[in-house]
């Protein structure tokens, strides 16, 4: 799947839930509406629809949500779409399943996760600390993603740890966070904070420039550039002293477009080619459709990824303090 710039669409985030077990203060508000189930795609029409887009040369796909694992039965999911990798299809197969989750769960899923073809996950962790773990998450507890963490670890998932910048809130753990990581052989991941939805608090107060960050790191760390891309918004160094990464995803900049390689599957079957932007795709009425079939699909997917935007649009509008796109990340998956 080429799109319209040149760019091989070989990478599907798929977000199987917007429901999730946690409350983080810059991705939902407390009260959050969850979708009623009958729009939700059930987990047999995720797997046809994935499988339509590895058909067409996806090699990676990514579960994410909402809280991918606190969705019934999605190790149903992981184990169809496993049993892709390696498949001699038409354009090779899936080479890579991977998950990003809160890890909540983890501690009783990760040797299943393992078993179904996972070989590496992202877990969110912003802080380290309990109290302001609980804060961030409005009422997570830390233990449980910490047993899930090492329960990974133990299985033998690589994992990379997602922590999302917070002025006040994780600002100065940082190179705590770095010396942890290196301890226990995990990469980790710094997120700049995106105007996505809105979460009923002030997200200018949130911000903090990874720039900055940055530069406060190198003070106590050797901070080596290396060329691993992903296609993605993030920018990879090697940090000397752990023989770690450490990635900054600035999804502001607009350096990372022209090497777009994702589009993203919300869990309704709303295709979106850009994740700085509305235009979208919507699967489900034809995945519900009997008339719909195969050849009509991969037809459709064809046609969106012509739609894909050069470029996205994101633009906090700091005068209305208003999200500049206003779908939440959990409903895109990030
Ligand atoms: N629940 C899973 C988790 O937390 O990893 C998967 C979904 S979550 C939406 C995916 C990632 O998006 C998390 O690392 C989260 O920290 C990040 N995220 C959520 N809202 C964000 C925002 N407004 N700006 C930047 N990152 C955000
Ligand atoms: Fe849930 Fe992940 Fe959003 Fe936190 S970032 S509320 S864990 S979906």
């Amino acid at each position: 799947m080429i799109d319209p710039f040149g760019r091989r669409i070989s990478y599907l985030r798929v977000s199987v839930t917007d429901r999730c077990d946690l409350r983080c203060v810059y991705c939902m508000a407390e009260d959050m509406t969850f979708l009623p189930k009958r729009e939700v795609l059930t987990l047999e029409e995720l797997d046809r629809l994935c499988g339509t887009f590895i058909g067409l040369g996806v090699e990676k796909i990514r579960l994410t949500g909402g809280e991918p694992l606190v969705r019934k039965n999605v190790l149903q999911l992981f184990r169809s779409l496993g049993a892709w990798i390696g498949a001699k299809g038409e354009n090779g197969g899936l080479k890579e399943l991977t998950v990003t989750t809160n890890g909540t769960q983890l501690a009783g899923m990760a040797e299943d996760l393992y078993a179904a073809g996972v070989r590496r996950i992202n877990v969110s962790l912003d802080t380290l600390d309990p109290a302001a773990f609980r804060a961030a998450t409005r009422w997570g507890d830390i233990e449980k993603v910490l047993d899930g963490i090492f329960a990974a670890k133990a299985a033998g998932l690589a994992i990379k740890i997602n922590a999302v910048a917070l002025k006040g809130v994780n600002e100065g753990e940082y190179d705590r966070m770095l010396a942890w990581c290196g301890e226990h052989g995990f990469d980790l991941c710094l997120i700049e904070t995106m105007p996505m939805g809105d979460i009923s608090s002030d997200r200018t107060d949130q911000y903090l420039p990874l720039s900055l960050v940055r530069s406060r790191l190198r003070e106590h760390w050797t901070l080596e550039e290396t060329d691993y891309r992903t296609g993605g918004p993030a920018r990879y160094y090697t940090v000397k002293e752990t023989g770690r990464r450490i990635g900054f995803i600035t999804p502001m900049t607009h350096n990372f477009c022209e090497s777009c390689n994702r589009v993203r599957l919300t869990c309704t079957g709303t295709l979106y080619m850009c994740l700085g932007q509305e235009d979208s795709a919507d699967f489900r009425p034809l995945l519900r459709d009997p008339a719909v079939d195969d050849a009509a699909l991969r037809a459709a997917v064809e046609a969106a990824i012509a739609r894909k935007p050069k470029g996205h649009d994101f633009i906090i509008d700091r005068r209305h303090n208003r999200p500049s796109v206003g779908r939440h990340m959990s409903v895109t998956g990030g």
